[in-house]
């Protein structure tokens, strides 16, 4: 299902707010339930016990009161007893209001049994004020039985009502465990629920997230192949489209930006390497006779030349490096003849400086898999540099040996050093150092940052150690 975001947390939101309400809904409806209970035994167990009481004192009183006035013919004393039998019926109405169905019929049984009982004592009282002969003992039988009729029925009233208590604090307490046991399941249950659901929700939106972020390192990294299929969510679906295309883009720009580097080497290099051969050819003589003040001007011109090629192999050597593009081919070899090799190339121009260049080798040295150019090329710029830097008269030193298992080459010379603070950022791109005055020099600054990419491909270290005015040492280590 493609759920949007904004649905996806909604929903979450609402099956939380839905299990809240149905745990809260249950509480509410156990509460009312206990509610319920307690208040029938407060309002009618305890209330109808109390009448029981009252209307069972009232009897034993009115029933005194009937018998010492059948002996005394004292009416004060059936005044009383009348007075007691307005209040019996009051009692015995409200205790009936209660409404309480099983207290309901013994009360019914006892408000029966009492009409006849009152009929009975003003039958009797009728007799006993006009003097009438009646079997008086016949009355009272019949007026005890009814009287412990009622108070049998009110013992039993008494008695049903503490078993309809017991029952129901028994019913509460039951109740209240069983709220108890089904709220715990319940919200363990919602607990479950809720973890379970934000899990599924955060997986959701997390997982194609974390599929753009690789995606977005692998970019920035330089690898531009594969797209994105993320559908859902919808919003990050939309975004790995967008994403696709910027890819699609990116692949397309760096095609482009190759072809455009390729071509330009073309173009600069061709002309460059013609303007080169034309003025070796002019300073070899074929083009007839030249002055020495035209031979001076094509020597300026040679040089430069070669500069400029220089500058141009280190600009693509470095969209090259940028673009990932830097390619190599490894083979097993000695450093040996490289070493010799360079240092061959950059005896001119140490002899003309008049420079002494020493070189120590340790002889044979191990094997290492790297691309014998691109070494080449690090030899080149460190020797170059070298050169460059150290003043008529100075020293440089070659040394190439194994050390801890590695081949380690160091190339040291007396010029002018690198500052402390430098020694790291003179590797990094058209950092030029800070040489001002005599021993400012023409360059690009991309050397050494060329030379760092190269020995990091060949999973080996460059650094520079220096003092300050007592020149320098350029050392690489390479794997063995
Ligand atoms: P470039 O030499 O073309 O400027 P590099 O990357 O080869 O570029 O060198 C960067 C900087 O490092 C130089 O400009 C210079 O300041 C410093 N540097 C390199 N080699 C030496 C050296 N042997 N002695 C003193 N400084 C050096």
């Amino acid at each position: 299902m493609r759920l949007s975001l904004f649905s996806r947390l909604a929903l979450g939101y609402l099956v939380i707010f839905l299990l809240v309400t149905a745990v809260s809904a249950y509480a509410i409806f156990q509460l009312h339930r206990f509610d319920e209970l307690t208040e029938s035994v407060l309002k009618v167990d305890t209330r109808i016990l109390e009448y029981e009481k009252i209307l069972a004192d009232s009897l034993l009183s009115q029933s005194r009161y009937e018998q010492k006035f059948t002996i005394t013919k004292d009416e004060a004393l059936y005044k009383q007893f009348l007075t007691l039998k307005q209040d019996f019926y009051v009692q015995l109405a409200t205790a009936l209001a209660l409404g309480d169905s099983s207290a309901g019929t013994l009360l019914s049984k006892i408000h029966r049994d009492y009409q006849s009982y009152e009929e009975l004592v003003a039958r009797e009282a009728e007799l006993l004020r006009k003097k009438k002969i009646y079997v008086q003992s016949q009355f009272k039988e019949e007026k005890n039985r009814i009287v412990d009729q009622m108070l049998a029925s009110l013992e039993k009233l008494r008695a049903d009502q503490q078993q309809a208590t017991y029952t129901k604090v028994r019913e509460l307490a039951e109740a209240a465990e069983q709220a108890r046991e089904i709220s715990v399941v319940i919200t363990v249950g919602c607990l479950i629920v809720i973890v379970v659901m934000s899990l599924i929700v955060t997986r959701s939106i997390t997982r194609p997230i974390g599929l753009l972020k690789s995606k977005t390192r692998e970019i920035a990294q330089g690898h531009f192949e594969g797209g994105l299929q993320i559908t859902s969510p919808p919003e990050i679906g939309e975004l790995a489209a967008a994403f696709n295309l910027m890819c699609d883009k990116l692949r397309e720009l760096e095609r482009m930006k190759a072809d455009f580097f390729s071509s330009m080497s073309h173009e600069l290099r061709t002309p460059l390497t013609s303007i080169k051969e034309g003025t070796g050819l002019l300073l070899d003589g074929v083009g007839g006779e030249t002055t020495d003040k035209q031979r001076k001007l094509l020597a300026i011109l040679a040089e430069e030349s070669n500069r400029l090629i220089g500058v141009v192999n280190s600009l693509l050597d470095l969209s090259k490096m940028d673009a990932g593009m830097m390619t190599y081919e490894f083979e097993w070899v000695s450093l040996d003849p490289l070493i010799r090799r360079a240092i061959a190339e950059i005896t001119p121009l140490v002899e003309a400086k008049q420079i002494s260049l020493e070189s120590s080798v340790d002889l044979p040295l191990p094997a290492a898999r790297i691309d014998p150019e691109r070494i080449l090329q690090v030899l080149r710029n460190l020797l170059g540099n070298a050169v460059k830097f150290t003043p008529k008269g100075g020293r440089v030193r070659v040394v190439a040996k194994p050390a801890n298992g590695k081949l380690e080459v160091s190339v040291t010379d007396s010029g002018p050093g690198v500052p402390a603070e430098s020694l790291t950022t003179i590797f990094e791109k058209f950092s030029q150092g800070s040489h001002k005055g005599a021993h400012a020099r023409h360059g690009t600054g991309l050397g050494l940052a060329i030379a760092k990419t190269i020995i990091k491909s060949h999973g080996g270290e460059i650094w520079a150690e220096s003092q300050l005015g007592r020149g320098s040492t350029f050392v690489f280590v390479l794997p063995c």
